[in-house]
């Protein structure tokens, strides 16, 4: 074994419902990756939501943001949100606080796991911090309900620009403006604007608008026409969940959050309480955002390692859990994975 070259210190929110499952699949896989690679983990693990607030009578526990504020890097597994009153939810409370204005999502298909749709390669950028996520309700009068939608210039420009320079950096060739600027003229207009005045400045990135509702419908037909999304929040929010079913599903999509100071990251799904504690769930998605993380920090080697084995693993296609067709529990597939990074890698 060799020694540990360097040790980073990341923040841990296991979440609740499969949360707790996921995320211990992922640290022991991601120890693993980093004993034969010479990369420690000092995990600084903290409880968000309705478990924080049993113990400590705060959603968001203070000692859980400056931990965050430190560290600079968090990976997190979903967190319940209550539905239709209750708390707020943690991540957009998360995103609000750190400014972690990009959602990144890269939806890729796994070789050796067969879906509808072979070879699937797309990424969707997400505004992740304004629209109608900004959680600005009110009653106006009992019976009618107001929800504002929050665009502004500064946070388009910023999300484009972002998709824009990753398609630069990462060699891809289109982009797609999702809207419905059509009905929404100023908020979605404004943000086509912002996007149309980034897309001037990458000529070799073709630039593409579709409004949201066709794109549904031009998705399932034929997805292979995008390349990336690039959607204000609540579109691509619905829209990941969508583009996740091409690659097998919610169990696979992992996310970053991602702003100038620190990042989070975190699968696509949310808590799934119809599997949580049936050793059920798919900890694929929150490894593939483990991925994301160890690029992140600037550690590819490890990253590679896991994604080699995760790989292989889909590529035998013996060990995978129930969500993609297989039989294994969530302990099961993540020996798996560990087992697969032992095993040499075959050419
Ligand atoms: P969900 O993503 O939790 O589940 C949707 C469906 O996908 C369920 O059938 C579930 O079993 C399946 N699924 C999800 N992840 C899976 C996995 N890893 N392996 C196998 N199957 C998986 O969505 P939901 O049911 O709409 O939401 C449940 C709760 O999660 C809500 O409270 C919601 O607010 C919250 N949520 C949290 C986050 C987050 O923390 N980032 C994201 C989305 C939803």
């Amino acid at each position: 074994m060799t020694a540990a070259k360097k040790t980073h210190r990341i923040t841990l929110i296991p979440g609740d419902g499969i949360g707790p499952e996921v995320s211990g699949a992922v640290v022991k896989i991601l120890e693993a990756a980093g004993a034969a690679t010479g990369v420690a983990f000092d995990w600084h693990p903290y409880d968000a939501g309705a478990n924080a607030f049993e113990k400590t009578g705060e959603y968001i526990p203070k000692v859980l943001y400056d931990s965050i504020e430190k560290n600079r890097v968090a990976l997190k597994g979903p967190v319940t949100t209550p539905i239709g009153g209750g708390f707020a939810s943690i991540n957009v409370t998360l995103r609000q606080k750190f400014e972690l204005f990009a959602n990144f999502r890269p939806v890729k298909s796994l070789p050796g796991l067969k879906t509808n749709y072979p070879n699937i390669d797309l990424v969707i950028v997400r505004e992740n911090m304004e629209d109608l996520y900004a959680g600005l309700e009110h009653e106006v009068v009992p019976g009618v309900v107001q929800a504002l939608k929050i665009i502004t210039e500064k946070g388009s420009t910023r999300i484009a620009k972002f998709a824009f320079d990753y398609a630069r950096k990462h060699g891809r060739k289109k982009i797609h403006a999702i809207h419905k600027a059509n009905i929404m003229k100023l908020s979605d207009g404004l943000f086509l604007r912002c996007c149309r005045t980034v897309s001037e400045g990458f000529p070799e990135v073709a630039y593409h608008e579709h409004i949201v509702d066709n794109t549904c419908m031009q998705l399932v037909m034929n997805p292979y026409q995008y390349d990336i999304l690039l959607t204000e929040n609540l579109y691509g929010d619905i829209l990941s969940d969508l583009c996740s079913a091409f690659v097998g599903g919610l169990g696979l999509v992992p996310g970053a959050n991602l702003g100038t100071e620190c990042a989070i990251f975190e699968a696509v799904h949310g808590s799934a309480p119809d599997i949580a504690g049936k050793d059920m769930a798919n900890p694929t998605a929150l490894l593939q955002s483990a991925v994301l993380m160890l690029h992140h920090i600037d550690e590819p080697a490890t990253a590679e390692r896991v994604q080699a084995a995760l790989e292989q693993v889909y590529r035998e296609g013996k060990t995978l859990t129930k969500d993609v067709g297989g039989t294994s529990g969530t302990k099961a597939f993540a020996d798996a994975v560990m087992a697969a990074m032992e095993a040499p890698v075959a050419a």
